[in-house]
């Protein structure tokens, strides 16, 4: 996880920032910067071989004033309880701001699951839910995947959870495997999410989308289905994607200058993300730098990966030719790099906004598990794209009447509505 600054920190700034421009009081003030609550937890785990592993865990719920808690679990290395404070804060302004009736949690183990053996993963992911199943729940905290955790493992956990409360109950968990009580169309949530805030920015800007290139950092699941969807639904080209290499220990770009056939690179791409570079190199792709898709030549960037990827030192490589960045990842671009993409006029689309897909179909899981009746993939998707242009369309709206930077934009609509709610609650 390369980053420039700390991720709660970072999101501490962008608050303080907007509380100044909406004039906040202090009292409020002190309720949003930091999480309401938060959970730290050691995991007992018996590995194949007998021994047992302790592991660190997190939960943080930042702010259930417009409903439970939502966001996911991380499973990373490099997890610390700063980087879940920041995801979760920024969950708190991504509920908001497609108005869902939803808080902002997040969660966090400290482990490369790439290590683990599938019996062992299963047998982590129901300690964390035993270690924390007293404080979540559907009308509490409701935990989803994210980097590192699968539709299989959120099995695992409604399973463990329902084990533990004595009935079925498959609303405490989202992103689960279809039938197994997950939705239609949460896999390709987050990715085609992106692309419809693209698709929205492409319109205000008159962009013809079927002439426009893009790069994107990453491979995993957000990342790979923004790419289908800038092909297949804008008609444009990929020109790259990024991936981290397990064996290499270190990351790589994968061109093509023609458009990079997303469908054949997720047949070459293992569960973890990582694509094998052979059969990419004899399909005729390029093996580049992991740092060559932030220079490419193109209309749109597209990061999402991990946080502080677009920082002080990589902003500097971006090519006159983009006019659009599209934030899969959550946090991807530090403050100092923010600045210059602002004076530099490129249209930003925040990441809270940008990949707010994959909570929106969790919520639509939710409320299909509650219903226990399920909806039809076209009619999740098409659900999806009207909460994300409405949404879009507000954040626009703000921008251009208060003459802000689209990410200001984007926590005013979110911090005003979260400040609502916490009136009209009677906690301010
Ligand atoms: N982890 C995803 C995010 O950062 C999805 C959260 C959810 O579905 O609750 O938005």
């Amino acid at each position: 996880m390369a980053m420039a600054t700390n991720a709660f920190e970072m999101a501490q700034k962008q608050f303080d920032h907007v509380a100044d421009l909406l004039g906040l009081e202090p009292q409020v003030r002190e309720i949003l910067r930091w999480p309401l609550r938060e959970y730290h937890f050691r995991i007992p785990v018996r590995m194949d071989d007998g021994t047992i592993r302790v592991f660190q865990g997190y939960r943080v719920q930042h702010n259930d004033a417009r409903g439970p808690n939502k966001g996911g679990i991380r499973f990373h290395p490099a997890e610390t309880v700063d980087t879940v404070r920041a995801l979760a804060t920024w969950m708190t302004w991504k509920c908001a701001v497609v108005d869902l009736p939803l808080g902002g949690g997040k969660g966090g183990v400290i482990v490369d699951p790439a290590t683990l053996s599938t019996s062992e993963k299963e047998r982590l992911v129901r300690g964390y839910v035993q270690a924390i199943w007293k404080n979540i729940g559907p009308r509490e905290d409701v935990p989803a995947p994210d980097v590192g955790t699968t539709p299989q493992m959120m099995g695992w956990m409604m399973d463990e959870y329902s084990k533990l409360a004595g009935q079925y109950t498959p609303g405490v968990i989202t992103g689960k495997p279809v039938g197994g009580g997950g939705s239609l169309g949460r896999t390709e949530a987050t990715g085609f999410g992106v692309i419809y805030t693209v698709r929205e920015a492409m319109k205000h800007l008159k962009m013809d989308s079927s002439q426009c290139l893009a790069a994107i950092q990453g491979f995993g699941n957000v990342a790979q289905y923004a790419a289908i969807g800038f092909v297949e639904m804008l008609k444009g080209k990929v020109v790259c994607v990024s991936y981290w290499d397990r064996d290499d220990r270190c990351s790589y770009t994968v061109s093509k200058a023609d458009g990079i056939d997303p469908h054949f690179l997720m047949s070459i791409t293992d569960q973890y993300g990582s694509i094998d570079k052979a059969k990419a190199k004899a399909a005729g792709y390029a093996i580049e730098d992991g740092d060559a898709w932030i220079a490419k030549d193109v209309d749109v960037l597209i990061p999402a990966a991990l946080e502080g990827q677009i920082n002080a030192e990589t902003v500097n490589h971006i090519s006159s030719r983009v006019r659009i960045i599209a934030e899969g990842a959550n946090g991807p671009t530090t403050p100092e790099a923010d600045e210059l993409i602002k004076q530099r006029g490129i249209f930003m689309i925040p990441d809270f906004l940008c990949n707010a897909g994959g909570v929106t179909v969790s919520y639509f899981e939710s409320v299909q598990n509650d219903m226990n009746f399920y909806w039809s993939k076209e009619e999740v998707l098409q659900r999806l794209d009207e909460k994300m242009s409405v949404a879009f369309a507000a954040v626009l709206e703000m921008a251009e009447h208060e003459k802000v930077y689209m990410r200001d934009a984007a926590y005013m609509v979110a911090i005003n509505r979260v400040v609502k709610a916490m009136q009209l609650r009677g906690w301010i």
